[in-house]
């Protein structure tokens, strides 16, 4: 079996330890002669999956008890609305960082529903940095404040958590979620689409502060009210079962690898090594000043991008696959999840250097 080294940016690599579990359990989950994606989400069996994976991300994540963790469907598109829909009332307004495509995103669907003051857009220097934490001041009568800390298709990380006083602060995690240890108390709502750093697509998490949830209209649809879902233990209609349960596997699977803390040493050490090799030449360039660059997504250009295609198709020969950057910027972008092996960064480091060896004129 010849598998690829995946550097999408998701649906992203899984841990080859879990998809050799979730296979050997495919037919029967222990013993039961199911697959759990055949068992009722009601059953003792699937409860047991469901509850075992909110406590191992609980200790993950060390969440504190008054956080409900909710595993929700829809991705991280629609908290993007149903954010404002829960946390603000008609007459207050949500405050935003705009840092990149993901965070202009949620303003366009945050402005459907509630008024919207951009704090800072970083759009005048092409999205290359996350704005100085001196650099705005948030007033303390917002609803909310909503910031990206990890902008998947720019490559920029906030080195800091924003202190939003008492206004509750509300990040989109999707990107970032797991890759590095957090204060999960410094925030109101963390939420995460589960295709890169969780499991499958078809899974939200949403983690949200108890106190939250006595914001949430009766008026509300209630498939999008926070408190009916929490209220159901996120069984109000009938979960993504299959993707909770992997995501489940992928939890247990990180604490073997010592957790949170163990992935971001070797996450960090992975996004090193990668942008040294950019750094150190005058082939490739990266645009995000050094401080602000991901652990995660690391987008770099080529000297000439009338290479680009020869590249992709040469990395392609090294089982080197989807390093296309995204449409909205072109060039490369090397995603490196949790389950991205050091092995992975090492081919492509050597490959990269390679290919500039044979091209640089
Ligand atoms: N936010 C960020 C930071 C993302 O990277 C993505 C997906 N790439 C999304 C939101 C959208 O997520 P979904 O496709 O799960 O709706």
């Amino acid at each position: 079996m010849s598998r690829l080294f995946n550097f999408s940016a998701g649906p992203a690599m899984l841990p080859i330890d879990v998809l050799e579990q979730a296979q050997k359990e495919l037919l029967d989950w222990q013993g039961t002669g199911m697959s759990v994606m055949e068992m009722s989400h009601r059953g003792k069996e699937f409860m047991s999956i469901a509850q075992q994976a909110e406590a191992d991300l609980r200790d993950l994540m060390a969440i504190p008890d008054n956080y409900k963790v909710l595993f929700l469907q829809g991705g991280a598109s629609s908290q993007f609305s149903l954010i404002p829909m829960n946390l603000a009332s008609n007459s207050q307004k949500a405050a935003y960082l705009v840092t990149g495509s993901w965070s202009k995103k949620a303003v366009a669907e945050a402005k459907k529903i509630c008024a919207v003051d951009v704090l800072v857009d970083t759009s005048d220097v092409e999205f290359s940095l996350a704005p100085d934490e001196n650099s705005y001041s948030i007033a303390d009568d917002y609803a909310y404040f909503h910031y990206t800390p990890n902008e998947t298709i720019q490559g920029v990380e906030f080195p800091y958590v924003p202190d939003s006083g008492s206004v509750p602060l509300v990040a989109d995690m999707s990107s970032t979620i797991l890759s590095r240890a957090i204060d999960v108390s410094r925030f109101a709502v963390i939420y995460a689409g589960a295709q890169k750093n969780i499991g499958p697509a078809g899974l939200t998490l949403v983690i949200i502060r108890e106190d939250l949830l006595a914001r949430c209209s009766d008026k509300l649809p209630s498939m999008f009210n926070y408190k009916v879902l929490a209220d159901a233990e996120s069984m109000y209609n009938t979960p993504s079962t299959y993707a909770w349960y992997f995501a489940g596997l992928v939890f247990m699977w990180l604490k073997k690898q010592g957790g949170v803390a163990g992935m971001g040493k070797r996450n960090q050490a992975k996004a090193e090594k990668l942008y040294k090799v950019i750094d150190d030449s005058d082939f490739y360039a990266n645009p995000v000043r050094v401080c602000d660059r991901s652990w995660m997504n690391v987008p770099f250009t080529l000297a000439d991008a009338s290479m680009d295609v020869a590249f992709l198709e040469q990395a392609k020969t090294k089982n080197l696959v989807t390093l296309k950057g995204h449409r909205s910027v072109g060039g490369m972008r090397a995603s490196i999840y949790n389950a991205m092996p050091e092995q992975g960064i090492d081919d492509l480091v050597s490959f990269m250097q390679e290919f500039e060896q044979q091209n640089l004129k």
